[in-house]
């Protein structure tokens, strides 16, 4: 299979043509911003561009022109007009965790909402106004004060932006459904540079769109957030040996098919470490790990965890309550900022034999110990809402798979990329159509419309109307429809 890095990004081709007319744009952006912009203008040679140029995918090292940092909404209007109007290609970043590199371009300016980070919770109404710039961390620490959560992401250097616009699913989505599912209202500058705000009452079908819609109609400055009241978790994790994989994914498609909201059940096949948490005998091994979390009544968990540990290996189990700012960071190291990811995902119609042992050949041919194969079982109170509601990808499928290739240097790139894409052609046909915005690479744009699929319309009409230009062009784009 052809492997082209670095990977084309089709919203790019209507970029400017040449290095010397971008420079003269992010000159001219840079002049015009700098007397009415309070937070920091950094240009190429200024003292912290390198960090600042930096987002979290080694694989995207690409170089802006003008990295803007805004401190305020007057910044983020302010940005957007004058880039609008000198036509240079915008990136907006809020943590810098898009798996396609979106947030960041080569030439061009990149928004960057990093300063703006704070959170207030109410814990009478249970809502919290988050600022556009948030990582998941920041909203968890300040809502665990009150014992309220958010269900967000399970890594809490992601940012809150990107995930919850694109859906947002994590260990709360079968308790509270997805992290789009519990927003009240955004407040966006959308191309225009002006301040709209958008929920059910005000601005309903902008509501809907940004609700799953990623980045396309604007840039949020302030998400107003329903909060549900939760400390912490009971967490079961195991291991299971490459014999009994088949069984486990077995046991794991026919339980969870019944399983109550409050279990969460998800499996990763991979190579074991060579830690000293994992059993001798299975250290650099293909396993299966199975991480399930019950938010119930704690003393109900053992017996709900039972049926799905029996097929672990008893010296790999390890069940204990756990505090949810402890979840919430435990998968933090596991991926750091800056080596080479790449990713492939879709949704399975069901999991039978064939797919099972695509799945094991996937594993089997696993390119690193770090690469794993993501399977997560949806449904639960995400499932409840009708799939209309929110422009989100697909809710009725049971399972979302995500291939994960993780790796240090560039000269892994070929032997990574391709295993991903081989391992998703050959479990395509059990895929249903459809996937989910957020784990998709930036070589994708092609499966933008099967993100959508009955939505699509509805979605390049509301672009056409909030972005007719496509200046928010650097996204899983919905190109605005031509009239
Ligand atoms: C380590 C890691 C763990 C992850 N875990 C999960 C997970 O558990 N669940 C899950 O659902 N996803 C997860 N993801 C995927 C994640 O949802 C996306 O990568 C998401 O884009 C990250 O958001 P960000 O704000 O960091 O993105 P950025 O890279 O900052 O931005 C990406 C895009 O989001 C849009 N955007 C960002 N900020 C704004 C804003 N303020 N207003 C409008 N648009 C904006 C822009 O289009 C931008 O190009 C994970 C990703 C990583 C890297």
């Amino acid at each position: 299979m052809p492997v082209s890095f670095p990977f084309p990004m089709p919203s790019q081709n209507s970029l400017p043509q040449n290095h010397r007319e971008q420079a003269g744009q992010c000159r001219e952006t840079y002049s015009a911003l700098r007397g009415q912009f309070n937070g920091d203008l950094l240009r190429v040679s200024d003292p912290g561009y390198e960090e600042a140029r930096t987002i979290w995918n080694g694989m995207v090292a690409r170089r802006p022109g003008l990295i803007a940092r805004c401190i305020d909404v007057i910044d983020v209007q302010n940005a957007v007009r004058i880039a609008n109007d000198m036509g240079i290609l915008t990136a907006i970043r809020c943590g810098g965790h898009s798996l396609a590199g979106f947030s960041t371009c080569d030439g061009g300016l990149v928004i960057d909402l990093s300063k703006m980070r704070d959170v207030s919770v109410d814990p009478d109404t249970r809502r919290a106004r988050v600022a556009g710039g948030c990582l998941l961390g920041s909203i968890d620490t300040a809502t665990q004060k009150a014992g309220l959560v958010f269900p967000s992401g399970v890594v809490s250097h992601t940012g809150a932006s990107g995930l919850i616009l694109g859906g947002g699913t994590g260990w709360l989505t079968r308790r509270f459904g997805l992290s789009c599912d519990n927003v009240a209202a955004f407040t966006l500058v959308t191309a225009d540079g002006a301040v709209v705000r958008a929920s059910s009452e005000e601005n309903p079908d902008l509501f809907w769109g940004l609700r799953g819609g990623g980045g396309n109609f604007g840039i949020v400055t302030e998400f107003d957030l329903k909060l549900h009241p939760l400390k912490s978790v009971v967490l079961a994790e195991g291991l299971t040996a490459q014999e009994n994989i088949r069984k486990l994914l077995e046991r794991w498609r026919d339980f969870m098919a019944n399983a109550p909201f409050d279990l969460k059940w998800n499996v990763n096949l991979r190579i074991a470490p060579h830690a000293k948490s994992v059993p001798v005998q299975l250290r650099g091994q293909p396993v299966a790990g199975s991480s399930l979390i019950w938010t119930g009544a704690p003393e109900m968990a053992e017996q709900q965890f039972q049926s799905a540990l029996l097929l672990c290996d008893r010296d790999s189990v390890r069940s204990q309550t756990v505090s949810y700012l402890d979840l919430q960071t435990m998968a933090d190291s596991d991926f750091p900022h800056g080596r080479r990811y790449y990713t492939k995902s879709g949704y399975l119609n069901y999991l039978d034999d064939a797919t099972i042992d695509r799945f094991l050949d996937g594993l089997s041919t696993i390119p690193s110990s770090e690469t794993q194969i993501e399977l997560a079982y949806l449904g639960g109170a995400a499932g409840e809402i009708v799939a209309d509601e929110t422009a989100f990808g697909d809710r009725s499928a049971p399972f979302i798979i995500n291939l994960l290739a993780n790796w240090q240097d560039a000269s892994g790139d070929a032997l990574h990329i391709s295993w991903a894409r081989s391992v998703f052609e050959k479990l395509r046909p059990a895929m249903k159509p459809g996937v989910y915005v957020n784990f998709m690479s930036g070589d994708e744009q092609d499966r933008v419309p099967e993100a959508y699929r009955q939505r699509w319309d509805r979605m390049v009409a509301l672009k056409a109307h909030y972005d007719p230009g496509n200046f928010f062009c650097l996204n899983q784009n919905v190109r605005p429809r031509k009239n």
